[in-house]
């Protein structure tokens, strides 16, 4: 299994379906792609091969957007199926979500997010996340990477992620326990991955988190890193 990400200046999706493909070695039984072009968020996944995923994205959605996410996924919990795959909206349609690992106590999370209102599309332990990543940014008045900080603090598992919200088109959250993640930095402009592979062409400037960090990855802004127990983000 594997994530991608792109935000910057060039088109995401050949960065981000290239990279997949360079992912392909990891393993997984679906994927995935998301593309936002600043307005409206398109989103195409599909059981089966990077292949099919290129079929389909090529021949349903628009290929433009300069913000991009894309995961290749190895079921844990959910059948490998379309709505299964990977990427994940929030209930609002705002926040939008790849992940690779575990979610361990997503059963109980999920229980009370529906017993306020919440309701699940897929049977990923995923899906719950970016609910209740959702929920604490709305219940808390915070910024999306503080709410990312604070919905992990809450979660036991594994976890390699990916979050933007349609309200911050300059920024993707960043998350990792257990699975790999590694960000290149370009001119203006940040690759996300699973390893340097899908970002090795463009630039050999990358760091990679340790577990329990996380990076708020902002245009305009230099990379910092920051431990998911700490309290530090505004
Ligand atoms: N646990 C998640 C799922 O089953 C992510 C699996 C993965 O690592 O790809 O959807």
């Amino acid at each position: 299994c594997g994530i991608v990400g792109y935000i910057g200046h060039r088109d995401a999706y050949p960065v981000i379906i290239k990279g997949l493909q360079r992912l392909e070695y990891r393993g997984y039984d679906s994927a995935g792609v998301t593309l936002f072009d600043g307005e409206d968020i398109h989103l195409a996944k599909t059981k089966g091969k990077v292949e099919d995923l290129k079929s389909k994205v090529e021949t349903s959605i628009p290929t433009n957007g300069k913000l991009g996410l894309g995961h290749t996924r190895w079921a844990t919990h959910g059948v490998p199926n379309d709505v299964n795959s990977h990427p994940h909206y929030s209930n609002s349609g705002d926040l939008v979500i790849i992940h690779n690992g575990i979610i361990e106590n997503y059963e109980s999370i999920k229980q009370a997010l529906v017993k306020r209102g919440y309701t699940f599309e897929s049977d990923t332990d995923t899906e719950v996340l970016v609910n209740l990543i959702e929920e604490v940014k709305n219940k808390e008045g915070v910024k999306l990477g503080k709410a990312v900080q604070i919905a992990l603090n809450q979660v036991v598992g594994a976890y390699a992620i990916a979050v933007f919200d349609k309200n911050k088109p300059d920024e993707i959250v960043v998350a990792k326990l257990g699975s790999p993640l590694a960000i290149g930095i370009g001119e203006n402009e940040y690759f996300i991955a699973s390893d340097a592979s899908p970002f090795i062409e463009f630039t050999n400037n990358a760091v990679y988190l340790e577990d329990e960090e996380m990076a708020i990855v902002r245009i305009g802004k230099e990379i910092k890193l920051r431990k998911i127990k700490d309290d530090a983000i505004a």
